[in-house]
């Protein structure tokens, strides 16, 4: 008996070549309206469904394969006679393979300015059904989701005449699961609207849909499998929203560095360079231009900067670039790139240069009130939070010693604290004059932390004598604020909140030094 496979696809990438396979087996074809028109244009004899069950497609689409002889053809089961007889009686051919893929609601909802109309139009209504009714069927029928599964069943019938039942469970799990994902989308755009029916500006949603943007070569290691999905409501001026205007490929561990230092950059509104190695910051600097800012920057740590992600705020013109050039880099971020910057880099074909725009409005997207998710696996769980955007105003600080920082003193506190975010814990960061001094960081304990810091510092050539401080959380003894004082800080800011602050507070006073209590705390893992 010949097949019959139905085709109604809104992607046509691949159909034609699927339908001549098919053509070439006898199957009949049966399609609907603008895929039939593209069978028929190629040549090939198709069966408009509209014209198989004698019922015009009607209400612009909405309406073209609802039909019994459509459904009866998929869900009757060849191993129950009764269904063979229903089919007799009603004139309802079996339908062997299904080929359907659905208005690309995803792709027009992630389009800037798509209406709610747009929207609602874009929800395909038959094509799912027919997949469901389809991939439950699936002891009797082949439903392909995806242009990627066309060849390798049109091999199985070429080869064997009929597909296995291990492919068509399969193709029913994967129709199952697009359906499932395009519902979520479906669910989660609508779920986003104002009550005025208009997208809300950027929806905060824990359970976020996502896109895949693509595969990745491998993940954190080479024994690992990864890709990159992006939210289906990319947050303005993130990571995923950049474009890469050249280099090599961005690796796992190359995108998870890059976020860390995109993020700490943007929290910046005078020019500022942060390079990262291995997720922390080993240098940090603002400046009143670009280059200023890198030099600042690479002098924390030149050793760590050594294949350094570096990320600017500001544009990367010729000066900087030049800088940046003489060393060895992963990645290079900013919102723009001068001709002559891109000019400096052509010649370094392997430095993936990523240009990514700010948010509009202002660099800190926490000033915008967003309030993106943050997720993290945990065995066979999920642990979900909102992001850590708190951010810290001078006026929230409350000086707990004898001694007043001094104005100065305090820029480099908030400057300090502002970094201190972004290591991982415990961390400790001396700054001074605008550019990080020395970072201990994702060390166990906060002593460590504090001598790390310091020694790298002196491996650095740079003096702590009139040091700032953050620590990301509080000190638990007055040992960690006693290896600050050894390295000549003179101020601290902390989080506060230790059963022994007071003990911690005396010790500052003891030495001479400045603390601010934050009242808040960046832990970060
Ligand atoms: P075509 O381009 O062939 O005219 O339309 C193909 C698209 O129509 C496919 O995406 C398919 O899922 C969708 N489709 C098939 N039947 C129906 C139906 O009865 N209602 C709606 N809304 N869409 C359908």
């Amino acid at each position: 008996m010949a097949l019959t496979a139905l085709l109604s696809v809104s992607d046509k990438t691949g159909i034609l070549e699927f339908a001549r396979g098919l053509h070439a087996l006898g199957a009949q074809l049966l399609s609907t309206g603008g895929t039939a028109k593209l069978l028929a244009d190629n040549g090939l004899p198709v069966t408009e469904v509209a014209e198989h069950t004698g019922f015009p497609e009607m209400m612009d689409g909405r309406v073209k394969t609802l039909h019994p002889k459509i459904h009866g053809g998929l869900l009757a089961r060849s191993d129950l006679p009764e269904h063979v007889a229903a089919m007799q009686q009603h004139g309802i051919t079996r339908i062997d393979i299904l080929a359907v893929n659905l208005y690309p609601f995803e792709a027009t909802v992630a389009k800037p300015g798509c209406t709610l109309e747009d929207a609602i139009e874009n929800i395909d209504i038959g094509g799912p059904a027919m997949v469901r009714s389809a991939a439950k069927n699936w002891k009797d029928v082949t439903v392909l989701t995806d242009a990627a599964q066309y060849a390798a069943v049109l091999d199985e019938l070429k080869a064997n005449g009929k597909t296995s039942d291990k492919t068509r469970f399969a193709c029913s799990v994967a129709a199952f699961n697009r359906i499932a994902q395009y519902d979520a989308a479906i669910s989660n755009y609508l779920s986003a609207l104002d009550e005025d029916g208009t997208l809300a500006e950027y929806p905060a949603q824990m359970n976020s849909t996502f896109v895949k943007v693509q595969d990745l070569r491998y993940g954190e290691n080479s024994h690992q499998t990864a890709a990159l999905y992006r939210d289906l409501f990319p947050a303005p001026g993130s990571l995923v929203t950049g474009k890469q205007l050249q280099g090599k490929e961005l690796s796992y561990n190359n995108i998870a560095d890059a976020d860390a230092a995109w993020e700490c950059v943007k929290s910046f509104d005078t020019p500022a360079c942060v390079i990262v190695k291995h997720a922390n910051p080993c240098g940090v600097a603002v400046a009143g231009t670009a280059a200023e800012a890198y030099s600042k920057a690479f002098k924390t740590d030149p050793t760590s900067a050594f294949g350094g992600i570096i990320a600017f705020n500001r544009e990367v013109d010729g000066a900087a670039a030049q800088l940046v050039a003489k060393q060895f880099v992963e990645v290079l971020m900013a919102p723009y790139f001068s001709a002559e910057a891109l000019e400096i880099f052509k010649g370094k074909v392997n430095v993936r240069l990523l240009q990514i725009a700010l948010p509009p409005g202002g660099a800190r997207p926490w000033d915008q009130g967003r309030n993106a998710g943050d997720s993290k696996r945990v065995g066979s769980g999920l642990l979900l939070q909102t992001a850590d955007n708190h951010f810290l105003k001078k006026d929230d600080l409350k000086v707990v010693t004898t001694l007043q920082p001094s104005a100065q003193q305090l820029d480099d506190l908030m400057f300090a604290w502002t970094v201190a975010q972004y290591v991982k814990s415990n961390a400790i960061v001396f700054c001074g004059g605008g550019m990080t001094l020395g970072v201990g960081a994702g060390q166990m304990s906060r002593l460590d932390s504090a001598r790390i810091a310091s020694i790298k510092a002196q491996h650095a050539g740079l003096t702590l004598q009139g040091s700032a401080v953050a620590s990301d959380a509080f000190f638990p003894f007055r040992d960690g604020l006693d290896v600050l004082a050894d390295a000549g800080a003179t101020c601290v800011i902390q989080p506060g909140g230790s059963v022994r602050d007071d003990e911690v507070i005396a010790a500052a006073n003891e030495r001479g030094i400045a603390m601010v209590f934050t009242g808040v705390r960046h832990f970060r893992h």
